[in-house]
């Protein structure tokens, strides 16, 4: 698998750059935007959006994708939309313990039985390259591909959702304690840590002892990525 893609980011809805580490090539794509309340992110706009995630993906950190090397149509933006709700699906209702779709896995499967992306290693260099053009079912392949690893892999039970009560971010737990809660410290964690000192600060009822952050108090959050 390709390794951490390192300052990989999402933005907000007022353009504020947070650091996002996703665990997976897989849910990064799945974070790029969305139907239905995730239209508010969507950065997926033209072909050649998608050409510019897949350069800075962890697949594009792994190995330099350079996004005019990437042979990219309307139809495949239309397939990557498709393919993206089927993995943030899938992925949400195994970070929620649910059987995810039939539809979601069959739409990833469908994906994944193209030819996926070819590794080259250079002639004089040696350095690993990608042999292009790159399509743009071989790029949803090699994504589908990855879900598909995660999704039946010992990870799988590592996906989950962020704490933040407004925020529906999924990832992949990859720390060695298994206790991360947050999409982010500089986003949902720290929006916890500043209402828990918040409730530290302020005096209990009749002087009884601070509140006590629960992490899971409604309107608290920052509201979805966007
Ligand atoms: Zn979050």
């Amino acid at each position: 698998m390709p390794e951490l893609a390192r300052n990989y980011w999402l933005s907000t809805q007022t353009g504020r750059r947070f650091s996002f580490d996703a665990g997976a090539l897989c849910l990064e794509f799945a974070t790029t935007g969305g139907e239905g309340a995730r239209q508010a992110w969507e950065t997926l706009h033209q072909p050649s959006d998608l050409a510019s995630w897949a350069a800075r993906s962890r697949l594009g950190a792994a190995t330099r994708i350079e996004p005019h090397a990437m042979a990219l149509t309307p139809g495949d933006l239309a397939d990557a939309v498709l393919l993206r709700e089927a993995i943030w699906f899938a992925a949400t209702d195994l970070a929620l313990a649910r059987q995810p779709r039939r539809a979601d896995l069959q739409a990833i499967n469908r994906a994944a039985s193209s030819a996926p992306m070819v590794p080259a290693i250079g002639m004089t260099d040696r350095q690993r390259t990608w042999v292009t053009p790159v399509t743009g079912a071989q790029l949803l392949s090699t994504v589908a591909r990855d879900a598909i690893e995660l999704f039946t892999g010992p990870n799988a039970a590592r996906i989950r959702q962020c704490a933040g009560p407004m925020c529906s971010l999924v990832f992949v737990d990859t720390s060695r304690p298994g206790r991360r809660r947050w999409c982010s410290m500089e986003r949902c964690g720290n929006i916890d840590k500043q209402r828990a000192l918040r409730a530290r600060r302020r005096p209990g009822p009749e002087g009884g002892p601070p509140g006590i952050s629960d992490g899971r108090r409604p309107g608290a959050g920052a509201g979805r990525p966007g």
